[in-house]
């Protein structure tokens, strides 16, 4: 039996391992599906404290997990199935097979958010992508759209024009959503262009199994036009990772897992951590802060059950 067992490896999940650890709780971290999370997916991280000229967050996910290594944290691939947290220990099933634990730190974080069109799903991985990162190097001299108006937006719209002939960002709205200082570097970037209060009707063509084109719709007019393209990113938010426990912890209308007086869920010796309990600051910093804060917890928690 674990004292804590942490679901998620992202900066949350791998800073409450490094604190565990140093407790000597001994915690297992279970990767999840993205493992190291959405820095994974992502280049030169900025805002990170600490890093004056900013560093690659793949390479911050590496030195966050050998980190927690060094002080005895242990790591498994594979994603939590299934929780029964109707009586303690806490019974995690992991691939099939299922693990006690005394604790539980959740930081299974959020994943992208799709449109929901037929042609969307079908054309994933051929032509769309969530994830400049993963896939722009495949868009050479290539016409993109990128969906969205937050920050993730122009992150990947800028990441994008390293490859592409031009990027036309589809908002839904007139007014981006993203911070000041990068919506300046999108305008200021001569391969963006912005295609405003439109999004997405179709992608074309299932037929052919790749992407051919995109079918937008003015969402003022109603007008439907037709513009040649050879990808599709998507960047138009996340949802978080809470399947398996609905109906097992208090959550938003979101999915959103609620935290109080810390990082308590609603029951007691689960604790919540990262962009999974945070649809407001979803930071690097912040999910770090967090993980944090939920390995301190726990380890009250077992202080006071008397382990
Ligand atoms: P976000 O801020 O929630 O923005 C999502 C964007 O997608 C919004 O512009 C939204 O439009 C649009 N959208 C949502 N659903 C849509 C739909 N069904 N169809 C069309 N458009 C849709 O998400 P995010 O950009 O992923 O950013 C999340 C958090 O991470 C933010 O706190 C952000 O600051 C942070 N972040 C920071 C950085 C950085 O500092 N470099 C980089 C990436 C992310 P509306 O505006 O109309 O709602």
């Amino acid at each position: 039996m674990y004292h804590v067992i942490i679901l998620g490896s992202g900066p949350a999940g791998l800073t409450a391992a490094l604190y565990a650890a140093r407790a000597h709780l001994l915690p297992l971290v279970v990767d999840g599906h993205e493992a190291g999370g959405q820095l994974t997916l992502t280049t030169m991280v900025e805002n990170y404290p600490g890093f004056p000229d900013g560093l690659m967050g793949p390479d911050l996910i590496v030195a966050m997990r050998k980190q927690a290594e060094r002080f005895g944290a242990s790591f498994r691939s594979g994603s939590a199935t299934a929780a029964d947290l109707s009586r303690r220990p806490f019974r995690i099933t992991l691939d099939g097979k299922v693990e006690e634990c005394r604790t539980l730190i959740i930081a299974t974080g959020a994943s992208a958010k799709l449109l929901g069109l037929e042609s969307e799903r079908k054309l994933m991985g051929h032509g769309v992508s969530t994830c400049a990162t993963c896939d722009g190097f495949f868009f050479q001299d290539q016409d993109i759209i990128v969906v969205g108006g937050g920050d993730s937006a122009m992150e990947e719209a800028l990441f994008l024009t390293k490859f592409a002939r031009r990027v036309t960002v589809i908002h839904r709205r007139a007014k981006l959503r993203a911070s000041k200082i990068m919506q300046e570097k999108a305008f200021k970037n001569p391969k963006i262009d912005f295609t405003w209060d439109s999004t997405l009707e179709e992608i074309l063509d299932v037929n052919q199994g790749k992407v051919t084109g995109v079918r937008i719709r003015n969402l003022k007019t109603s007008a439907i036009t037709d513009q040649v393209v050879d990808g599709v990113f998507l960047a138009i938010g996340h949802i978080p990772n809470t399947q398996i426990f609905r109906g097992l912890l208090d959550m938003d209308e979101l999915g959103y897992i609620k935290s109080h007086d810390g990082t308590k869920t609603s029951v007691p010796g689960v604790f919540a951590a990262g962009d999974v309990q945070d649809r407001v600051y979803r930071q690097a910093i912040t999910a770090a802060g967090s993980g944090c804060m939920a390995a301190m917890d726990a380890e009250r928690f077992l202080e006071h059950a008397g382990h």
